[in-house]
């Protein structure tokens, strides 16, 4: 095990799979204590039991970012888990594509609620926290899609470009709280598994097949901004394939 220069106390939100679950694995490595969260806990219990036998500080709730009821039991379990939260990683998030003339309106509320509201609801939880500490970092992950615009993306990169509107709003009127907004392309994940339309979605499995990165490389870059020295707020970072467009 490598270990971080400050171990801190992280809560990850989307934990059960995919970049949360990498993140975990990584942050667990170099010695920071982690909170898991999602609604799958069976996978919860299975990581957290995996990463303790390896030497890390590991706890894990079931969490449902869509609730503020929810995210605000996640962060006073971490609070009473670790006495302070250092970190909140929102990463939780839903992809569902397809055309907006197919109307799909549940889908594009569920996107709203989790990949937004969830995001909201994060912030909601910690920051009070984070203000009497006088300190604390709240790590977004938004998207390529937070950037750019493609076909059938347009609701998924509506949530992901408000992620980086409101990040930047947060850390200008928060001086004592790092905002970090990091950005993945195409990353090995279960995120094209669900929801869409399926010729939408087999689509993106197949662009993520054919070109996506390990979910560890974003976990990197997430390690990387969060084990900078206090007074440097890595704002944000896109990590994409090499060959993605
Ligand atoms: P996965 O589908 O593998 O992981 C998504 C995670 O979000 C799961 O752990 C899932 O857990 C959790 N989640 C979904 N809904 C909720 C909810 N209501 N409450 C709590 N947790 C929830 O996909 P990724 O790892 O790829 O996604 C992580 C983030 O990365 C997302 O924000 C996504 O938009 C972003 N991203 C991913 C890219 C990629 O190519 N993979 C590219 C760009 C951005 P559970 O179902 O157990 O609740």
């Amino acid at each position: 095990m490598t270990t971080s220069a400050e171990p801190k106390a992280v809560l990850i939100t989307g934990a059960s799979s995919g970049i949360g679950e990498a993140t975990a694995r990584r942050l667990a490595e170099i010695g920071h204590r982690v909170l898991l969260g999602a609604r799958r806990t069976d996978r919860l219990a299975a990581l957290a039991d995996e990463l303790r036998a390896g030497g890390g500080f590991v706890a894990y709730r079931e969490l449902d970012v869509t609730s503020l009821d929810s995210m605000q039991a996640f962060s006073a379990a971490g609070l009473r888990e670790f006495g302070r939260i250092d970190v909140l990683v929102n990463n939780a998030g839903v992809m569902s594509l397809s055309p907006i003339a197919d109307l799909r309106i549940a889908e594009w509320e569920q996107m709203i609620d989790v990949n937004l509201r969830g995001v909201l609801n994060g912030i909601a939880a910690v920051l009070p926290q984070m203000q009497r500490q006088a300190a604390g970092q709240i790590v977004n992950v938004s998207s390529v899609s937070g950037h750019r615009v493609d076909p059938t993306a347009a609701v998924y990169s509506a949530t992901k470009f408000a992620v980086t509107a409101l990040s930047e709003g947060l850390r200008q009127e928060n001086r004592d709280v790092r905002v970090t907004v990091v950005s993945p392309g195409f990353t090995q994940s279960e995120l094209t598994h669900h929801g869409g339309a399926a010729e939408a979605r087999a689509a993106a499995h197949a662009a993520a097949e054919q070109l996506a990165i390990p979910a560890s490389a974003i976990a990197d870059a997430i390690a990387f901004a969060i084990d900078q020295p206090a007074n440097v707020d890595v704002n944000e970072l896109i990590v994409r394939p090499t060959a993605q467009a």
